[in-house]
């Protein structure tokens, strides 16, 4: 069932069932680009949670006895349908979310790929046989963990989840994953994709509730045995210590504050073109965004000059819009943060050179921000924006801008831009972070693993790692004769 503005009827799955929930509370969506209610969205009772983790428990053991040359070609089918239907996922997620209706679909499109990789290298998830004693077979295995308790974010109402589900079913686990409650019509559309795909019953299970109630019940649960999050640095430390009190492994993708450091001997019109375009992709609402630039004093002119042209030849509008680049930002609470960030610091000294404010219409948009004489007090140099501000700071010697990129306890991506092999090098090993990009500002790919350090979190999404926190090692030391 859609609704005029082809906006669908949300709903969980539980059991291999669409369902509203017990009590029938539910929440308003808004549509960001023009603050008008879209849809409701369920919100799941105690039972209703109950509900999904018995069939979870019921639907691991179906799907991990399910031969694994049939499994890989169910998540295939998933990942085909994903592909025919990207375009109408793209839709309703910039309904909901905000994002240019091409970023949209390109999200779409591409969490089919990340399926694909994920179902291909489960198959070789191989184990070890270990030379021993005559008559013993010592062998090491790797067998999924089993029901997996998910939480994603709304920045990426297709690729959080998907990265998730993907790891989950393509090792053999069962997943109950409670998405945004702000951007669920994309989850729904990825669960939809499965579900005709004939994965069974019970295998993913789709809630969505009250975030802090809906976590304290999963993780608490017995039959839960993973704990997977994507959010903020505060609810990653909340959720991994509520893990921790019932002995759970957790997998903890948090913020950052990457910073990128612009060398002497780089071309800084190229670094200020590739950053910026990083910066004001998805409105900067990405775990890896760009967001301290630090320049060298010898290339701060150019630099700035052409980071400012960029950020004012973005089209900030209605991601459905005709030509739209930069859609506004997902919910009001971002927008009260630009707001905030950038006012602390003008009022220590800053420059705003382009944006600092929002347009005069309806939605949550912000301008483009470039600003300049940020002290290092303001809060935007030690809080995430995760939002369209460019703080940039120049400096003068490289240990000096190492120390800068590293005093925050953030670890997660950081930037250099350099000609030289060896300063690559230099900040290839002393750059405190999981992600690094030397010479481009790139996204990130299924091949390679993703992941913080320090406060940024802990396990690897995407590249052969992703497999770890599913599947647990087991060593088995078999004596033939006994
Ligand atoms: P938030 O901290 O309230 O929520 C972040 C996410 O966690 C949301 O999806 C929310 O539903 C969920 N959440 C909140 N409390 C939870 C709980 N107790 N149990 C389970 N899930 C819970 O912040 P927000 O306003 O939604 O986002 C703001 C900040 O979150 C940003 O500044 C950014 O730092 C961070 N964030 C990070 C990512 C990422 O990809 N790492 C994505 C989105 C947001």
């Amino acid at each position: 069932m859609t609704t005029d503005h082809g906006y669908p009827a949300v709903r969980m799955h539980i059991a291999g069932e669409w369902c509203q929930g017990g009590t029938g509370r539910t929440a308003p969506i808004v549509n960001p680009a023009t603050e008008a209610p879209i849809g409701e969205v369920p919100l799941a009772t105690a039972a209703d949670l109950d509900r999904a983790l018995a069939a979870a428990e019921e639907g691991f053991r179906r799907w991990r006895s399910t031969p694994i040359a049939r499994r890989t070609e169910i998540l295939h089918t998933a990942a085909a349908l994903l592909t025919e239907r990207a375009a109408d996922i793209g839709r309703i997620m910039t309904l909901e979310q905000g994002k240019p209706l091409a970023e949209a679909t390109g999200e779409a499109r591409r969490v089919a790929d990340t399926l694909r990789w994920h179902a291909d290298d489960a198959r070789r998830a191989y184990g070890r046989l270990i030379p021993s004693a005559p008559g013993t077979l010592l062998s090491v295995r790797r067998e999924p963990v089993g029901v997996v308790a998910a939480f994603v974010p709304w920045n990426f109402p297709a690729g959080g989840p998907m990265r998730k589900i993907s790891s989950a079913l393509a090792s053999g686990c069962s997943i109950v994953i409670k998405a945004s409650e702000e951007t669920p019509a994309t989850a729904m559309e990825l669960v939809r994709c499965f579900v005709d795909a004939g994965l069974p019953a019970g295998a993913l299970n789709l809630v969505f509730g009250e975030p802090a109630e809906v976590s304290a019940h999963l993780i608490a649960s017995p039959v839960t045995r993973l704990i997977a999050f994507t959010g903020s640095v505060p609810v990653g430390k909340l959720l991994a210590a509520e893990a921790g009190k019932v002995m759970k492994p957790s997998l903890m993708e948090l913020g950052g504050h990457a910073p990128v450091i612009v060398c002497a001997d780089a071309d800084p019109v190229a670094a200020a073109r590739k950053a910026a375009q990083a910066k004001f992709a998805n409105a900067g609402q990405v775990c890896t965004s760009p967001s301290r630039f630090l320049v060298h004093a010898s290339l701060v002119e150019e630099f700035t000059a052409e980071f400012v042209k960029v950020a004012e030849a973005v089209t900030v509008g209605d991601g459905l819009a005709e030509g739209t680049t930069m859609g506004p930002l997902a919910n009001e609470r971002r927008l009260a943060a630009m707001e905030r960030l950038t006012a602390d610091a003008v009022s220590r000294g800053a420059k705003v050179l382009t944006g600092g404010d929002r347009p005069d219409r309806p939605g949550y948009f912000f301008a483009p921000t470039v600003l300049t004489d940020v002290p290092p007090g303001a809060e935007l140099m030690h809080e995430e924006p995760f939002g369209p501000l460019a703080p940039l700071v120049p400096f003068t010697d490289l240990d000096e801008a190492l120390a800068t990129a590293n005093a925050l306890p953030y670890g997660l991506a950081a930037y250099g831009f350099t000609r030289s092999a060896a300063t690559a090098e230099r900040l290839s090993a002393e750059l405190e972070a999981g992600i690094l990009s030397i010479n481009h500002c790139g996204g990130s790919v299924h091949e390679a693993p993703s992941g913080g350090v320090k406060d940024s979190g802990y396990g690897r999404e995407g590249g052969p790692e992703a497999l770890d926190a599913y599947l647990v090692t087991k060593r088995v030391s078999h004596l033939l004769a006994p």
